[in-house]
This record gives structure tokens, sequence and C-alpha cells, in this order.
């Protein structure tokens, strides 16, 4: 069992990153229209946050990952930036940026120093 284990998680870090490219429909199920399909898509907690905002509706949006079968895509760790909006000839990455606090962080939700909203922010680095 725990040979095996090991065996399947080798062959995991092998494989070949895939990458998807289409439209966003975020939600607590997101997906993503590709090349006329709806691939469901999973990933970590931070990763679903992201993939629920609805401020990213119908992007060109991009992901990082692995296929896991019967149209479904499983997203890498938030931590990997396997995330991107295409827009006007760039890709860009997704944070949440709280203006009063320069925070930065990259999944949806309050700001964890003065609890406001944090706002969207689409950059193509992280510079600060
Ligand atoms: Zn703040």
């Amino acid at each position: 069992m725990a040979l095996s284990v090991f065996v399947s998680m080798a062959a995991w870090a092998e494989a070949a990153k895939a990458s998807l490219r289409g439209k966003l429909r975020p939600g607590d199920a997101p997906v993503l229209l590709f090349e006329g399909k709806e691939i469901a898509l999973g990933g970590d907690k931070a990763t679903m946050g992201v993939l629920g905002d609805a401020r990213l509706k119908e992007a060109d949006f991009e992901v990082r990952g692995e296929p896991a079968g019967d149209g479904k895509f499983q997203v890498d760790p938030i931590h990997t930036r396997s995330m991107f909006v295409h827009k006007q000839g760039k890709r860009l990455m997704i944070s949440y940026w709280c203006e009063v606090c320069s925070i930065r962080t990259y999944s949806p939700g309050v700001c964890m120093c003065c609890q406001d909203e944090t706002a969207l922010d689409l950059k193509e680095r992280f510079d600060e």
C-alpha cells in the first residue's frame, strides 16, 4: 500500500503539466469553457476562492495543473501561481490588494488587517 502511494506520487511529480485556456464561469462549482466543452475546475481552498470570484466572470482565463479525468481539471496549488487572466495581449497574475494597508493576498476576501474587502488586482509581475 505504502509503496503504491509512493509510486503514484512519483508519477504525479513527473507528469507533464497541462495548461488550459478558456472562458471562466466562476462559482461554487467553477467551470472553464474550453474548446466548446465545460471543464470542471478543482483546487485547494485559496484556488477555489479565486475560481469563485464573480469579478472574474467571462475572463479569458488560463489554469495550469493536470487533467483529473471525466471533464475535470485539477489546478496546481495557489503558491505555484497557476492561474492567469489574459487581457490586451498580456498574461496577468491574479492577486487581491488592500489599498489602505498595502497588503497583497492571493485569494479573495477581507483584508487580514482592516477587514475591508480586498480589490481584485491583476498584474504582470509582483514588484512591491
Ligand atoms: Zn486592509
